[in-house]
């Protein structure tokens, strides 16, 4: 029995996986960040099994040359960063572990909370905001917009926990330029997509226009509202000016939720943690950790300041084997998932090895190397920098004629993508087809910078 065999040779297993871990890890400097896989090979479920040593060599054929370098230092798209050395650790050792990050008084719940506690230090988060990890930012904002959504329901005397959506089908959650993932949970929470209210944003810019704000709250004046702000936006890294939205709060009623899935990371710099003031005086809070953190998928943090409302929401009610929900502390009751791995370690590993200093470090390395791209972008007269460098992403697209743009750029995108150096991801920014570069990853260096100038050198001068 290969199982049996398996037992007794864990130690080599993972003496192979180690190997096999250690030699990617090596050489993701220099492979592809990103491949387009088309024609991989489908592997059936075989009758007996061939035991884990014969398994990771039939992994290494079947994607050995096919594995992409996301955890690399030019992998740029989206936002997402890469894994420090001691994530690494911690993550490993949670499946070593397998421990259910969920039950209450364990050595998993304690970590947990340790680990939340050292996040809202490094964030300047008030004590009160109750932090637990869910899978991503988006689940972040799903779990912020449904506690959102249940003290709405408390404004207008409905316990939606209990009783459903009825009473609220004319409330509206107001965003300026939201992330599509507040669509999504919305649809998901039954609020539906088109309850979103788009005020406008400043003129040139993504961050909300106050006065809009404050206009449309006056003329709804007895209506409860969800606003929610942004803080780094994904095309430009724009914030709200969230102490003023804060301020708006004591004359109107609204929960506010701050999605600062990576610009929550502005708190770890001296010159941009001012982008985050008032962001204590939030009703929720998401933060992704698979981002700027650089720990692996997938992490994020949820804080709400609203327990009891947190549990309204998600407590698994008559489970006597869960625990009484308002007696014990379980994060089961708190979030969407119920059983759950030990999120946390891999975050408590690199937060411990690497401390403040290592975060600021990694944060201002990121934002240097993104404005030196910008400042190469535009210095190019044949490239548009659409939008200042604000923090760690440059927008930008080819200066030619708009009906050709749309072209241009995919084309330019897909050749660029290709080179094996760089991954960037297109967008849409006022009306224009454009680029994103994205640096978050702690590996990357001004070396990288370079390399990729150059590429994007040789594309421009070969058309
Ligand atoms: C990335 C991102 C999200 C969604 O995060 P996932 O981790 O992909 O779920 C939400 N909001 C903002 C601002 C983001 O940048």
């Amino acid at each position: 029995m290969k199982l049996s065999d398996d037992l007794k040779y864990t130690d080599q297993l993972l003496q192979l996986t180690k190997d096999f871990s250690n030699r990617f890890l090596s050489v993701a400097d220099k492979l592809a960040p990103h491949k387009a896989n088309h024609s991989l090979p489908t592997v059936t479920l075989p009758q007996a099994g061939m035991g884990g040593a014969a398994t990771l060599e039939k992994f290494r054929q079947l994607y050995g040359d096919q594995l992409t370098a996301a955890t690399g230092p030019r992998y740029w798209g989206f936002v997402t960063g890469g894994v420090t050395p001691a994530a690494l650790m911690g993550d490993w050792i949670t499946s070593a572990l397998d421990l259910n990050g969920s039950s209450s008084g364990t050595v998993a719940t304690c970590i947990e909370e340790d680990t939340i506690q050292q996040l809202r230090s490094l964030f300047d988060i008030p004590t009160e905001f109750l932090g637990a990890f869910v899978s991503g930012a988006t689940m972040a904002n799903f779990t912020g917009l449904a506690i959102g959504r249940q003290w709405l329901g408390n404004q207008l005397g409905v316990d939606i926990a209990a009783d459903g959506m009825s009473a609220l089908q004319h409330v509206k959650i107001l965003s300026s330029v939201p992330h599509s993932s507040i669509l999504k949970s919305m649809s998901m929470l039954g609020l539906g997509r088109n309850s979103l209210v788009r005020i406008p944003a400043l003129p040139n810019r993504e961050s909300v226009d106050l006065q809009a704000l404050e206009a449309y709250l006056q003329e709804h004046p007895d209506q409860p509202f969800i606003y929610v702000a942004n803080a780094g936006t994904v095309n430009t890294v724009d914030f709200d000016d969230i102490a003023a939205i804060a301020a708006l709060k004591e004359k109107y009623n609204f929960w506010l939720h701050v999605d600062a899935a990576f610009g929550g990371f502005a708190a770890c710099s001296e010159e941009h943690k001012h982008l985050l003031q008032g962001w204590e005086q939030a009703d929720s809070i998401t933060v992704d950790a698979h981002k700027w953190l650089n720990v692996p998928y997938d992490s994020a943090m949820v804080f709400n300041r609203h327990p009891k409302l947190q549990v309204s929401v998600f407590q698994n009610p008559g489970a006597a084997y869960l625990g009484d929900p308002l007696q014990e502390f379980h994060y089961n009751n708190y979030i969407p998932e119920n059983s759950r791995r030990l999120r946390a370690l891999p975050a408590w590993f690199s937060l411990q090895a690497y401390g403040r200093e290592g975060y600021r470090y990694i944060v201002e390395n990121n934002v240097n190397l993104a404005r030196k791209l910008g400042a190469l972008i535009a210095s190019d007269a044949r490239l548009k920098l659409l939008a200042p460098v604000r923090m760690c992403v440059a927008c930008f697209t080819l200066d030619v004629p708009s009906e050709t743009q749309a072209d241009a750029v995919s084309g330019f995108l897909t050749a660029l993508n290709n080179s094996g150096v760089v991954y960037m991801t297109k967008t849409q920014y006022q009306g224009q087809p454009a680029i994103r570069a994205a640096l978050v990853n702690w590996r990357t260096t001004e070396k990288d910078i370079q390399l990729v100038w150059d590429t994007i050198q040789q594309l421009l001068t070969r058309k």
